[in-house]
């Protein structure tokens, strides 16, 4: 069968549908409607944002369009409370790991598109897999989101047998916990493959919501240019029984104001069909300049850093119990700024050059990469600076693991439950990382921050236990989690 006809017989219950839930005229008339919206009807939506209750998008539509500055800060100060209300000053550190760069898609965008030959195609072999993954453990990693291009060497089998080797991998004291994937589009049987062993999140961004420019982006006879079969992953996923879900939308294709409703779309698309489970994370990456690939970002579309606040604040509002994740491909000083509006989750060590942990641990020369990062420091230096802001880098992975996951995950996040054992949780494998892999530098500005940490808690059981469990990790003890 050739390789496109893959799923052709899946694709007739989407090519079946008379509309799918984003209505791209329905979303820029309440763009329009909401433009001019007075500081009255701005601060009607921040206070039902303040009660921590998702938003319409009639509601979002009001806090894009607004251009009125004292009103614009007044938003960011609050998406900066809700984040620390929800989910406590800890960032969740994680990083990708790019398996295959070979890809039968051409997304005009990509540096993997099958048509650029001016990269090294590769898929790495289980053997190499394990030596990638050692070199991210050695380095404190304990969270990634494995990347995959779309071709006929990375099947589902591949797909399983490269997470199992990933869980498999030891070094020294560490493991990877929490393997979360990014990979093509897949069919509800394949994705139940993906349930058995066992992965985090199941992440598939849209990249733009617009179908016009989608199909602009995509060029026919790929399977990605099948715009349903991508907006339907999720349910897809979520129908095979996984339980997290991601989303998210590439800006700088099309008007970040239409992507930002979008997403919105999408969350409350899956809230209302999977009783109340909406995406566990959403990613909102700008477009990176790609090797071999002249299309980047239309400079129409281009998303300046004071709209990408603009976005991630009025994200964190829109949709409080998401997970934010900004990714390396932002400049550390972007990632400074944002950070604050609401961020969840960060990667940091990264490498997304395929086999480039141990070649950039061995000082080879970079693989060809599939765009530019804007954030190249390693994970220690990332941890020491988030340290220094205030915030506890957080390694946990307690929940996946207990199955607190998708509707259990997000009761458990509506609740006090976040500072009971998420922040002890964040604490613990932060002094875990301290211990076996930081600097000198890092170690010290971490431990004050846990010490700040612990003298503030009030006397009780929670603060002994913190304490306790502090000491037994000094004592060589780990894993130990709330
Ligand atoms: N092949 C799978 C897919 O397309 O969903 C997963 C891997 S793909 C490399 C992961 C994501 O990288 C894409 O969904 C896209 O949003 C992002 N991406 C592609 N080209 C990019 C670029 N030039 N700059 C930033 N992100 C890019
Ligand atoms: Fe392939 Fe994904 Fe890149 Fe498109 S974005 S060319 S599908 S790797």
């Amino acid at each position: 069968m050739n390789f496109y006809d893959k799923y052709q017989a899946e694709f007739r219950e989407y090519d079946a549908m008379t509309r799918d839930f984003i209505d791209d005229d329905k979303i820029w008339d309440q763009l329009h409607k909401a433009a001019n919206s007075s500081k009255t009807a701005v601060r009607k939506v921040l206070a039902k944002a303040e009660r921590k209750v998702r938003l319409d998008p009639e509601e979002m539509a009001i806090l894009i369009q607004n251009q009125d500055q004292g009103t614009i800060e007044e938003m960011y100060a609050l998406a900066n409370k809700v984040k620390r209300e929800v989910y406590g000053d800890r960032i969740v550190f994680f990083a990708p790991l790019y398996i295959s760069n070979k890809c039968a898609n051409n997304c005009r965008y990509c540096g993997f598109r099958r048509e650029n030959k001016l990269v090294e195609r590769r898929t790495l072999t289980l053997e190499e897999i394990a030596d990638e993954v050692k070199t991210m453990i050695s380095e404190g990693q304990k969270r990634t989101v494995l990347v995959y291009g779309e071709s006929p060497e990375t099947g589902i089998d591949f797909i399983c047998d490269s997470v199992r080797q990933v869980y498999r991998t030891k070094w020294g004291n560490g493991e990877i916990r929490r393997a979360n994937i990014n990979c093509a589009p897949l069919s509800r049987a394949e994705l139940a493959k993906l349930k058995e062993v066992g992965i985090g999140t199941f992440q598939v961004f849209q990249e733009t919501y617009h179908h016009q420019t989608y199909r602009e982006m995509h060029p026919a006879g790929t399977i990605k240019s099948h715009y349903r079969w991508r907006l339907y992953a999720q349910d897809r996923a979520l129908d095979a029984g996984l339980d997290d879900v991601a989303i998210g939308a590439l800006f700088g294709l099309y008007d970040w104001r239409f992507e930002l409703m979008g997403l919105l779309y999408h969350t409350i698309h899956l809230e209302e069909k999977y009783n109340g489970v909406g995406p566990h994370t959403i990613s909102f990456p700008r477009i990176e300049p790609a090797i071999g690939t002249p299309f980047s970002v239309r400079p129409k579309y281009a998303v300046s850093d004071a709209e990408f606040k603009k976005i991630v604040a009025i994200m964190r509002l829109a949709v409080p119990y998401a997970g934010l994740i900004l990714t390396a491909r932002e400049k550390p000083e972007v990632r400074r700024e944002v950070l604050p509006l609401g961020v969840t989750q960060i990667d940091a060590g990264t490498r997304i050059g395929v086999g480039g942990y141990r070649q950039a641990a061995g000082n080879m020369l970079p693989a060809k990469e599939q765009f530019q990062l804007g954030d190249t420091r390693s994970l220690d230096q990332v941890v020491y600076e988030t340290c220094l802001m205030g915030n506890f880098p957080s390694f946990c992975t307690a929940c996946y693991r207990v199955g607190r996951t998708g509707e259990d995950f997000m009761a458990v996040a509506k609740s006090s439950f976040v500072h009971n054992f998420c922040m002890p949780n964040a604490i613990l494998t932060l002094k875990e990382y301290l211990l076996d892999f930081a600097s000198e530098e890092t170690r010290k500005a971490g431990d004050r921050a846990i010490q700040q940490y612990v003298d503030q808690m009030a006397e009780g059981k929670r603060k002994d236990f913190l304490r306790q469990a502090l000491a037994r990790l000094e004592q060589g003890e780990r894993d130990i989690r709330v």
